[in-house]
């Protein structure tokens, strides 16, 4: 499975290591998940819907939020998947779980599921929810943690520094934090390096100088910062000697922002596709750049405007069904992301394909003709930004549908033909003689999430 060395909890004991309890039952989960990953689509399926049909046959009936709603969904542990029953449980939606609050708890999570905790979380859309997850949970959640440093080949005796924690006062420039292992779920299992992080509203000088500081093997943190860090890197010539993979979360990931990082570093960047409330939802390929949906875990649908899959090519929204958090159990949700559904990987992983993921709901332009589109913009797009002014950061803002707002930072002031170029690209770009106001600031700032978003559109849906 590794060569990485496991933690012996006996005297004396080194090798072949006798793991502690709770490291034991997460490396037997980890065991299976080495197998599952090699299963057909059809045997992951089988499996997978046995375990949902536990998870539904729980819920309707000890959840009060779902007594009626599951009332026709396929609940017989053992009996055939039913499609058709499955696509009349209808989608729950963020303002549901807002609105049904406790009545989604259960009242009789069995007694081995472990103890509660509970979070909140917006995720980048501007609506908190709170999520209740028990420990068992938990167990899944660092189980998936470890297939991703093992998929992506991680040496964990090195040095892992990450760049996400935007609570006041923690980690703050210039020490940030330091840790001896590398979190919870590695650290339980496996002799690991050192982990060090620092607080993300330190300034990109900032994290640049901490880095070369600490001169870390891995860097961990969101695809804007990494971005942002790459360019300052190239353009000052500042080489990070030791680093070897970079992995990104909790954004959307632009394909420039990967070559950027080959460019600057030249090392691979890893995406991870997550969310608090739901788990790990898919996870980057090893061998491939798009995503795999991690099955054992979660059941994902991608779906289209009429509620039907979609095929290999389409871009839908993302429901998803988490397997084993009877604690608050989450039924078809719509986790307010789209993602592209990809064909069969060639690496032989039997678990299902996306070929990206897509922003949220709410950062998709608006067209006057009533069609939404995206609004990403591709690596040429970028290059082409580029050569019409010195741009270090921006952000479209669609102030109405007939309104879009570039915000601006760049290198220097704009001359009034920079202006009036970009404001022409910026139609171009998007389709439409929209009118287009450029604002110009130091510096952009983050969400409160300490998240950032290319495009915003502040239209009222
Ligand atoms: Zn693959």
């Amino acid at each position: 499975m590794t060569d990485q060395r496991i933690k012996s909890s006996i005297d004396e004991i080194q090798w072949p290591a006798v793991p502690d309890p709770r490291a034991s039952a997460l490396l037997a989960v980890l065991f299976q998940l080495e197998q599952s990953q090699w299963w057909s689509v059809e045997k992951l399926e089988t499996a997978q819907s046995a375990q949902l049909q536990r998870l539904l046959a729980h819920a309707r009936r000890s959840v009060p939020f779902y007594r009626e709603r599951l009332k026709n969904a396929p609940t017989a542990p053992g009996s055939p998947w039913d499609q058709d029953r499955w696509r009349t449980v209808p989608i729950l939606r963020r303002e549901d779980v807002q609105t049904a609050a406790s009545s989604l708890v259960s009242t009789d999570l069995p007694a081995s599921h472990g103890v509660l905790d509970e979070i909140f979380t917006s995720g980048s859309t501007g609506q908190p929810i709170r999520a209740v997850r028990s420990e068992l949970w938990g167990l899944f959640w660092s189980a998936f943690t470890l297939r991703d440093h093992l998929w992506h080949r991680r040496d964990m005796t090195g040095k892992l520094a990450t760049i996400r924690e935007s609570g006041r006062d923690k980690a703050p420039y210039p020490d940030g934090a330091v840790s001896d292992n590398w979190g919870y779920a590695s650290g339980l299992v496996f002799a690991t390096g050192p982990a060090v992080s620092l607080n993300i509203t330190s300034t990109f000088e900032q994290q640049v100088e901490w880095l070369q500081r600490e001169d870390p093997d891995y860097l961990l943190t969101h695809p804007s910062i990494v971005h942002r860090l790459a360019e300052y890197c190239l353009e000052k010539g500042i080489q990070l000697s030791r680093l070897r993979q970079v992995e990104t979360i909790s954004e959307v990931l632009r394909p420039a922002t990967r070559e950027i990082c080959r460019e600057a570093w030249n090392v691979p960047l890893v995406d991870m596709y997550t969310a608090r409330e739901a788990g790990y939802i898919a996870l980057q390929c090893p061998a491939a750049e798009h995503y795999h949906v991690q099955s054992e875990g979660i059941f994902v649908e991608v779906l289209n405007d009429r509620e039907e899959p979609c095929r290999s090519g389409e871009v839908g929204r993302v429901i998803v069904t988490p397997l084993h958090n009877f604690a608050m159990p989450l039924v078809r949700y719509d986790i307010g992301d789209y993602a592209e559904v990809g064909d069969a990987c060639a690496c032989g992983r039997g678990l299902p394909v996306l070929r990206r993921i897509l922003g949220r709901e709410q950062n998709m332009l608006a067209m006057p003709d009533g069609q939404m589109r995206w609004p990403l913009l591709s690596s040429s797009d970028l290059q082409a930004m580029q050569a019409r002014a010195p741009i270090r950061q921006y952000q479209f803002r669609q102030k109405s549908l007939e309104c879009i707002e570039l915000r601006l930072s760049t290198l220097r002031p704009l001359t009034a033909e920079e202006r009036e170029t970009l404001r022409s690209w910026v139609r171009d770009k998007f389709g439409h003689p929209f009118e287009v106001s450029l604002t110009f600031h130091d510096e952009l700032p983050l969400t409160r999430g300490g998240k950032f978003e290319d495009f915003v559109s502040e239209l009222r849906r």
